[in-house]
């Protein structure tokens, strides 16, 4: 694997490359690697010639500055790990490789109700950092495929969105990869890495609330079983952000529920000072 730290050798690099015809696939991160991120690289070794990661703590995506704080950091087995996947690529820059003009926003996304919705609603900002950041990302690495993870629902909805503002949609295949989960079902996160022994045993329980969800579907109104969803994590002491029973395709909630349309069921919460977040498609 090759490291590049800065910008101008990276796309020189890739330039060469793509001149040659090379397909490129491109699975960002935020480091902390688990095995739902080596998953993606393994989808991007599968239909591209060469994988590109990259890992970067991007300061303007967190609403909350004790989050960014203490987001685990473990470069040394992540860069181990990558190794290992056969990843091709790895681009690892400071701060001032991505803003070179400061973190304030030169920019506004136009998200339309995604930025109202849900992690819209509880992270103000968030999805506005992750534009500026993977807008700067794509430019640089300019992929033909974009590996994104399915646990971050909303944020693949906000990626389709802004390659479309962009002007790209029709240069870049997004491919959106399934959850990879711990044995007992808790989705596997970097911030998993922040719970303690006794909040780890707990954690599972957002999986089982959103199974639960899924288990006891029927058409008709869907309140009963989101507010049980959300006393099973309340009675064990979640701060809960939302439980939502949503169309997975607008991720507008239904609170009536026709038996056809297409549903997914999204949660937040917080275990203490970590919040965790998870979704599971329901039909
Ligand atoms: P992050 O480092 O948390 O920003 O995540 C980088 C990418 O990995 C994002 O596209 C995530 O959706 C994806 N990802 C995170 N956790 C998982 C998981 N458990 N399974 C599959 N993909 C994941």
């Amino acid at each position: 694997m090759i490291l590049f730290k800065k910008e101008n050798s990276l796309q020189q690099w890739i330039d060469a490359q793509q001149r040659k015809g090379v397909k490129v696939g491109f699975v960002p991160t935020m480091g902390a690697l688990h095995p739902g991120h080596i998953s993606l690289i393994e989808s991007s070794r599968k239909d591209n010639n060469i994988t590109v990661s990259s890992i970067f703590i991007n300061p303007t995506q967190f609403n909350d500055p004790k989050d960014f704080e203490k987001y685990p950091v473990t470069i040394e087995k992540d860069i181990w790990q990558l190794e290992l996947a056969g990843c091709d690529i790895l681009f690892l820059p400071k701060v001032d490789e991505i803003y070179p003009n400061g973190i304030a926003p030169t920019q506004y996304y136009d998200l339309g109700e995604l930025e109202t919705l849900l992690e819209g609603k509880f992270r103000p900002g968030h999805y506005q950092g992750v534009c500026q950041v993977v807008h700067r990302l794509l430019k640089i690495v300019q992929p033909d495929n974009l590996y994104l993870g399915q646990k971050d629902y909303q944020q693949c909805m906000v990626i389709f969105r802004l390659v479309e503002l962009m002007g790209i949609n029709d240069k870049i295949h997004i491919n959106i990869c399934p959850t990879l989960r711990e044995t007992d079902g808790l989705a596997m996160s970097s911030r998993n890495m922040r719970l303690s022994e006794a909040e780890r045993g707990k954690a599972v329980l957002i999986f089982q609330s959103l199974s639960y969800i899924k288990d006891n579907l029927v058409a008709g109104e869907t309140d009963t079983i989101k507010n049980k969803a959300i006393a099973m994590l309340s009675d064990e002491g979640f701060r809960v952000d939302y439980i939502e029973i949503a169309d997975a395709k607008t991720l507008e909630t239904v609170s009536n529920w026709d038996g056809k349309k297409k549903l997914v069921a999204l949660a937040a919460a917080f275990l203490n000072e970590v919040r965790l977040i998870d979704n599971l498609l329901l039909n």
